[in-house]
């Protein structure tokens, strides 16, 4: 089976590609030449999934996936949510976010965080949802090269190293991405 995955960015593509069954074949969209953002305007992470989701079926009509994730930090209320990769502003960097995070929590009393992902597929025209939550907590420093977006201050429950200073097949095992897919390539194995 082929599935278009509805993004843009390749440390997603690296992780999710050796979860999935060797018999799905997965087309990014640079691959498939469409270079547009697409937008992520909805409150929730799983309103902009199904969006991001919906923009490739509406242009492709063909089996495709996307996944959106976000930070939810207890101490200020779970931000930076859906916002996460918009945290410090538009055209920020992702030391930028990590940064403004890191500042919010100065003398914060709790760091417990949590990464959740949604993946929102369209199969053979319907729309399935599966979701993916690890529970962890902020670092006071960076740590960490491996990774994106906010892995080097996030260290997950059981854990003292963050996930940016895991390989990429420690990261999986565990991560919300990683459980997330994990679900999706059971529900694949039933349909090819
Ligand atoms: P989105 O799913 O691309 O909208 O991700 C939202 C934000 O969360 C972006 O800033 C990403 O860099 C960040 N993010 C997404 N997945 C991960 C992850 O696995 N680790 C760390 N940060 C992530």
């Amino acid at each position: 089976m082929q599935l278009v995955f509805a993004t843009h960015n390749n440390h997603k593509v690296a992780e999710i590609k050796p979860l999935l069954p060797p018999a799905i074949k997965v087309s990014t969209l640079n691959e498939i030449g469409i270079t547009d953002e697409i937008p992520e305007t909805a409150d929730t992470i799983e309103g902009n999934a199904i969006l991001k989701a919906r923009f490739v079926y509406n242009k492709l009509k063909c089996n495709c996936f996307a996944d959106d994730t976000g930070l939810e930090v207890d101490a200020i209320n779970g931000e930076p949510g859906v916002y996460s990769a918009r945290y410090a502003g538009e055209g920020k960097s992702a030391n930028d976010n990590i940064e403004k995070l890191l500042g919010k929590l100065k003398g914060a009393s709790s760091r417990s965080a949590k990464f959740k992902t949604v993946i929102a597929a369209i199969i053979d025209g319907k729309e399935y949802i599966f979701e993916g939550i690890v529970h962890g907590i902020i670092s006071e420093l960076k740590m960490g090269e491996q990774g994106f977006g906010y892995d080097p201050v996030f260290v997950p429950d059981g854990y003292m190293i963050s996930f940016a200073q895991m390989k990429l097949e420690e990261k999986n095992k565990i991560s919300h991405r990683g459980l997330a897919v994990k679900k999706f390539a059971e529900f694949l194995k039933v349909k090819i």
